[in-house]
């Protein structure tokens, strides 16, 4: 925990301001990606991402933007820059990784 997640993504200040000031929805998913709503939208549920998280850092997108240019989108910038919700995520995908763990364990278990 030495570095802000926003200080290892590459954005520009124009998607940063963007992703801080439009009202955002977050769902955290059971592996730890996270569902980002733009509610800024009259229909919102056109403009919802499943932005990937890994080891703590919004890492793609598969929004027209991210695939488009070098840098972040604001998906994964308003991700970044809401640090509790993107922790909230890193441990629910360790919580995902332990039950899969204990679940090879047991399946294991069984088998003998
Ligand atoms: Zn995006």
């Amino acid at each position: 925990m030495t570095t802000h997640p926003l200080d290892r993504l590459s954005t520009t200040a124009r998607i940063l301001k963007r992703a801080q000031y439009e009202a955002f929805a977050f769902s955290l998913l059971a592996d730890g990606d996270v569902l980002v709503r733009n509610e800024s939208y009259a229909n919102p549920s056109d403009h919802e991402y499943r932005v990937r998280v890994r080891d703590g850092l919004p890492v793609a997108c598969p929004c027209p933007a991210d695939e488009r240019y070098e840098h972040a989108c604001k998906h994964r910038v308003a991700l970044a820059v809401r640090r509790p919700v993107l922790d909230t995520a890193r441990a629910a995908r360790a919580v995902t990784d332990a039950d899969r763990a204990a679940a090879g364990l047991l399946s294991r278990r069984s088998t003998r």
